[in-house]
């Protein structure tokens, strides 16, 4: 069902929607098509000039109903995001909560300023520079965590009076999509607003991406897709802004909590199975303690549960068959050709993929050069921290951590690595959950600039 110009709009060919634990259908979605795409863009279209011209507390206040329709709803969300993307009850929380969040943030931020009153160029004149909306956005969601990732799209693109096309993943369409049109909905935003189309990526993301009616195409995914988004739409200067994957490190230095880091290790490659851009997919230990971390994550992975969310294990399933092949035959099985020791899991009963530790992994190994987007840790021993540091760089990262005892010497290392976000002593996900040490966070946001310094990037000034 898509929502297109503020109506529920039923589709002429639908797919199932599975609940990943069970297999079990538990929705339809809307094989989306290049019309239906060019219905909404039209739609946002006709919308943008009379929402950006309401009162900024008008549309904060839509945005605070939007938040209380969802909110009205948060157990049912919760348990929603855990059968659709067979995440457990944690990371549907933070997933929801987080969406809610943001809705607030924007909610304030949409009253703020609106540009700057500059310096005089020429004496005697006054210089404005004021923030004016991009126009109509599409945007393009991943499986992951589609509520938030989402939201932290829709709710600064609404606040600063764009329109939206919103298409959600096709493994997640209702909780990333078909639940916030009906917040939209229920909130009474204006026809046109806030559209959905759901469908496929290659047939209504692909129509989405190519459309010249946006101002600017909004897509998180993977670096393929992206890479084909950014290379099509260079040949006609249409704007896009991409975040993608990459293959984030977490170092751990001779003079670490071994303990501790591999707690947190445990958090920052398995949360939501490792199916994060933020997960940690290579592991750099210096040599003196590196038989004492794999001893130690090797005990704290192969007692983790894997199941049924609703049973209360720790991972839930993967996101699909294509994804566990994905890792299995792609990642998993060529590097143990390489040379690579399993020291736990690297087995599986359908998309229940046990938490896996990988020792002796080198960099010609596909655990270590791509995004595993997996439940695998892959360990390299590093002989001292200059080749630490030289292993870490040199691929696309996102967010790294770093372990010494020694608080300085980790922020000193952590200014070495680049990635958007460093952390000292702590995991990559769930800021702080486990440390017990002084801890540092070394940010220079992910890509795109979000949170306080949403207005540049959802308004032209
Ligand atoms: P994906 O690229 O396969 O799909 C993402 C979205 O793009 C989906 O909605 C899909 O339908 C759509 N799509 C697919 N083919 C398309 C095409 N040809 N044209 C237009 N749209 C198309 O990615 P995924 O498997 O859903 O998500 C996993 C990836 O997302 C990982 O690489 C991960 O690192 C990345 N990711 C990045 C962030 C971030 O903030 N940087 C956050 C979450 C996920």
């Amino acid at each position: 069902m898509h929502y297109i110009d503020g109506a529920f709009v039923p589709a002429v060919e639908t797919a199932p929607v599975h609940e990943k634990a069970t297999g079990a259908e538990i929705g339809r979605y809307a094989l989306g098509t290049a019309a239906d795409v060019d219905r909404a863009v039209a739609a946002a279209r006709r919308a943008q000039p009379g929402w950006a011209a309401l009162g900024a507390p008008e549309r904060a206040a839509y945005l605070t109903a939007f938040a209380d329709h969802l909110r009205s709803r948060y157990d049912e969300l919760v348990e929603l995001s855990m059968r659709e993307t067979g995440g457990v009850r944690a990371k549907a929380v933070d997933e929801v909560s987080a969406g809610l969040k943001q809705l607030a943030i924007s909610a304030v931020e949409a009253c703020g300023t609106a540009g700057d009153v500059l310096q005089p160029y020429k004496a005697g004149k006054l210089s404005l520079s004021r923030a004016v909306p991009l126009g109509v956005l599409g945007i393009i969601t991943p499986w992951n965590y589609p509520v938030n990732l989402a939201m932290r799209a829709v709710a600064p693109g609404l606040a600063f009076g764009n329109t939206i096309v919103l298409k959600p993943a096709e493994l997640t369409p209702i909780i990333g999509g078909r639940v916030l049109a009906e917040a939209a909905d229920a909130a009474g935003l204006p026809p046109g607003v806030f559209n959905v189309v759901e469908g496929d990526g290659p047939e209504a993301g692909h129509a989405l991406a190519e459309h010249r009616g946006l101002d600017l195409l909004d897509f998180t995914g993977s670096r393929e897709v992206g890479t084909a988004i950014a290379l099509s739409a260079a040949r006609d200067l249409r704007p896009v802004r991409l975040e993608l994957g990459g293959s984030n490190a977490f170092v751990v230095l001779e003079d670490a909590d071994v303990e501790l880091a591999a707690s947190c290790a445990l958090i920052a490659s398995l949360e939501f199975q490792g199916q994060t851009c933020i997960s940690a997919s290579r592991h750099i230990v210096l040599e003196p303690v590196a038989d004492a971390y794999v001893a130690a994550l090797t005990r704290k992975a192969a007692a983790l549960t894997v199941g049924n969310p609703f049973d209360g294990v720790d991972l839930g399933p993967l996101i699909s068959e294509a994804q566990r092949d994905r890792v299995h035959e792609r990642i998993v099985l060529p590097s143990v050709e390489k040379g690579a020791v399993v020291a736990t899991g690297a087995t599986y009963d359908g998309l229940f993929y046990r938490p896996t530790v990988l020792t002796g992994v080198t960099p010609d190994m596909p655990a270590f050069a791509e995004e595993i987007f997996g439940p695998v840790l892959p360990v390299t021993v590093a002989a001292t921290e200059e080749e630490a540091i030289g292993l870490v760089n040199g691929y696309p990262m996102l967010m790294n951590s770093v372990f010494s005892r020694d608080l300085m010497r980790g922020m000193a290392v952590a200014e070495r690595l680049n990635a958007g976000e460093v952390h000292v002593n702590d995991a990559h996900a769930r800021h702080g959950a486990e440390n017990q040490m002084p801890g540092f966070t070394r940010r220079q946001w992910i890509g795109v600039q979000r949170g306080p310094l949403d207005l540049p990037e959802w308004t032209r000034r």
